[in-house]
């Protein structure tokens, strides 16, 4: 069975009452931190998690939102005398700018004390770990930078995960609706999909023929009049395919 743990549902705007987006998967082989939104450490520290039983840490893109937390993440396994690796799966473009983040914050990754094992992710190339196997998925959040700021390698993913017979898909963040059309093309049993980058109606739309299990909504932008409770409302008049909807708060729970 599966844990997931919502350590972090707010959106990137920064939402009164919530933490930045951070989740912890807990399988039977693994504990993984998908995404790293400030104040994930304390986060898991309150809830009585010992930081050296954290197996990895998964990426989905460079925002702050999604990736703040991670210096001190770092820092506390040092001080709390990590030993063994940590791997930290991350988007290309973000590999040199966090060793500088790092060197800056006085915390070089050759003086941790724990190897920090940094691997990149390369879209629908799954890796295997522990038990689990995730594939990278492009997703169009990002894209605009590109020319923006002149960058190509510049990438946001989402998480298509398979462990214990079953199949999780995180989205982390999207460009548009069109970005999860690929990722509901099989049946998902739990879909973690944020809410700040499409609408509430291209999200009952494209969820219309889905076959998902159970749905989560996350990075939540209450907007057009919808608050939380007309949200929840309508995915449960609209999405009768669907067994559960939650709009988990921080800390909250669930279990596949
Ligand atoms: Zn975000």
């Amino acid at each position: 069975m599966a844990t997931i743990t919502f350590l972090g549902t707010g959106h990137g705007g920064g939402a009164p009452g919530r933490f930045q987006t951070s989740i912890l998967l807990h399988t039977e082989g693994a504990r993984i931190l998908l995404d790293a939104g400030e104040p994930c450490t304390y986060s898991l520290l309150s809830r009585g998690f010992a930081l050296d039983d954290l197996d990895a840490v998964w990426i989905t893109h460079a925002h702050c939102d999604h990736t703040a937390g991670l210096p001190m993440l770092l820092q506390a396994s040092k001080l709390r005398r990590r030993s063994r690796a940590l791997p930290l799966g991350l988007p290309a473009h973000l590999v040199e700018p966090l060793r500088a983040w790092l060197r800056a914050s006085l915390l070089p990754v050759e003086h941790l004390r724990f190897p920090l094992e940094i691997f990149t992710w390369k879209a629908g190339e799954p890796v295997e770990f522990q038990g689990a196997s995730v594939l990278p998925r492009h997703t169009s959040h990002l894209d605009r930078y590109q020319d923006e700021l002149q960058d190509k390698s510049l990438e946001a993913f989402s998480f298509d995960i398979r462990v214990e017979g079953k199949r999780i898909v995180y989205t982390g963040d999207i460009g548009g609706a069109k970005d999860l059309e690929p990722l509901l093309a099989e049946p998902v049993d739990l879909l973690i999909c944020e809410l700040a980058h499409l609408s509430l109606a291209e999200l009952l739309a494209v969820l219309a023929t889905a076959k998902v299990g159970t749905l989560c909504l996350t990075h939540i932008v209450e907007r057009e009049g919808l608050d939380r409770a007309a949200i929840r409302l309508q995915c449960s008049e609209k999405l009768d395919q669907v067994d559960s909807v939650y709009l988990p708060d921080d800390g909250e729970q669930i279990e596949l």
